[in-house]
C-alpha cells in the first residue's frame, strides 16, 4: 500500500500533483511518522495510536482527506500540532455537534439563482468555476456545499454570462470554487475571453489556495489568460500560516506580481493553529516579503464539524488590535464575519 515517501515533486506537472493528492490516513500517517505515535506525548495519554488513526477514520467519512505532496513537505514530521497538519487531518472533534454550527451557515444555496452563480454582493458576481479543491480544508465553510449541482457545462455557463450580460451594475467577475484554478487553464482561457465583451464588467479577481498548496500551478498558460486581457486582474490567496509560505510560493507569487497581477491574501482565524500575535504578524510579514498585502482575517463561518477551530470574537478582537500596535496599518487585515443575508462581509472592529 504504501510506495511513496515525502519525495520531491520538482519534475511533476502541477496536474500530475493534484491527481497524485493523498488520500489515505494511514499513509498520510506514515508518510508522517505519525502511525507510531506515543500516546503519552498528546493530552495526558489519552490518545492511543490505533485511536488516532480510528478517530481521523470516521471524520474521513463526512468529509475526506485530501492533501497534495507539496504542502505535505512542509508538515514537520512527528508533531501532531504541527499548525498545518491540524489543517487537513480528520479529527474526532468534527463529529460532535454544536449549537448555531450548520450545514450552509451563509445560507448560500439562496443566493445561488443560476448553477455555478452566486450573486450576493453589489457590483460583484461569484462564479463557481470548479467545484474541486486541491486540498480539503477541516474549516472550510462549503465542506456541505452542493457541488454536485454546480458544475455547469458549457450551456450552462451561457446561461450565467447571459445573466452577468443583463445586469449593467455588475463590475467585477471573482473566479471561486472549491478553487478556480483546479480548472484547466483552457477553460479558464475560454471563460475569460467570453467575460471580456461585456462591457461593463472591469475587473477579473480568483480566490486561490492554489498557489500555496500547489505553486507549480502558476504556469504561463496561467499567466497568459490571467493578464492577457484589458480586466484589472486580482488574485486573493488564501493563507494560515507562514508556514505555508515557503521559497516554492515564494516564486509562484513573484510570478504573479511581475505579470501585474495584485496580490491580496485572506486568512481564517483558526484555535490552535494561527491565533497569536506572533503568528499573525509573522504571517503578514512574510507575505509582503512576498509581494502579497493582508486583506480579510475571517471569523470562522459556523459550518458544522468545525466547532473546535472557533476563536471568540472578543479573543479576535484582542488580537489584531495588538496585531495594530506591532504592525504599519497595510500589514493589518481586516476582521470581518460574513453573515447571512448581509450585503457584505461584516467589519468587526
Ligand atoms: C467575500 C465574497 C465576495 C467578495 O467580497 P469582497 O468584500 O469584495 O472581497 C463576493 N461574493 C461572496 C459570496 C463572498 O463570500
Ligand atoms: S481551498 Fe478553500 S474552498 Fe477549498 S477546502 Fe480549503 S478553504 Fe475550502
Amino acid at each position: 500500500m504504501i510506495t511513496r515517501s515525502v519525495a520531491s515533486v520538482d519534475s511533476l506537472t502541477w496536474q500530475e500533483q493534484l491527481a497524485g493528492s493523498i488520500r489515505d490516513l494511514k499513509e498520510l500517517l506514515h508518510l508522517l511518522e505519525l502511525n507510531s505515535f506515543k500516546a503519552d506525548t498528546f493530552e495526558s495519554g489519552t490518545l492511543l495510536k490505533e485511536s488516532l488513526l480510528d478517530q481521523a477514520l470516521a471524520a474521513n467519512q463526512d468529509f475526506p482527506l485530501r492533501v497534495p505532496m507539496a504542502y505535505l513537505q512542509r508538515i514537520k514530521k512527528g508533531d501532531i500540532n504541527d499548525p498545518l497538519l491540524l489543517q487537513i487531518l480528520p479529527l474526532k472533534e468534527e463529529l460532535s455537534g454544536a449549537p448555531g454550527y450548520t450545514a450552509d451557515p451563509l445560507s448560500e444555496q439562496i443566493a445561488n439563482p443560476i448553477p455555478g452563480l452566486i450573486h450576493k454582493y453589489h457590483g460583484r458576481v461569484l462564479l463557481i468555476v470548479s467545484p474541486n479543491c486541491a486540498i480539503n480544508c477541516r474549516y472550510c465553510f462549503r465542506r456541505h456545499f452542493p457541488y454536485q449541482d454546480n458544475k455547469p457545462g458549457r450551456d450552462e455557463w451561457q446561461q450565467a454570462l447571459d445573466y452577468i450580460a443583463g445586469d449593467d451594475s455588475i463590475t467585477e467577475v471573482i473566479y471561486s470554487g472549491g478553487d478556480p484554478l483546479a480548472a484547466s487553464d483552457k477553460q479558464l482561457l475560454w471563460l475569460t475571453e467570453e467575460i471580456v465583451q461585456i462591457k461593463h464588467v472591469k475587473r477579473l479577481r480568483v480566490h486561490t489556495r492554489l498557489p500555496i498548496v500547489i505553486p507549480d500551478r502558476i504556469t504561463d498558460h496561467c499567466l497568459h489568460w490571467l493578464t492577457s486581457t484589458d480586466l484589472l486582474t486580482s488574485l486573493v490567496i488564501h493563507s494560515n500560516h507562514p508556514n505555508e509560505l515557503d521559497s516554492h510560493v515564494g516564486s509562484a507569487l513573484k510570478k504573479l506580481a511581475n505579470a501585474g497581477v495584485t496580490l491580496l491574501n485572506q486568512t481564517v482565524l483558526l484555535s490552535g493553529i494561527n491565533d497569536s500575535v506572533e503568528t499573525l504578524q509573522a504571517l503578514s510579514e512574510k507575505l509582503f516579503q512576498m509581494d502579497v498585502l493582508p486583506y480579510y482575517i475571517h471569523q470562522l463561518d459556523k459550518v458544522k464539524g468545525a466547532a473546535h477551530f472557533e476563536v471568540t470574537d472578543q479573543r479576535a478582537k484582542q488580537l489584531i488590535t495588538k496585531l495594530t500596535a506591532q504592525l504599519p496599518g497595510y500589514l493589518v487585515p481586516k476582521l470581518v464575519r460574513e453573515m447571512p443575508g448581509h450585503p457584505n462581509k461584516v467589519p468587526l472592529l
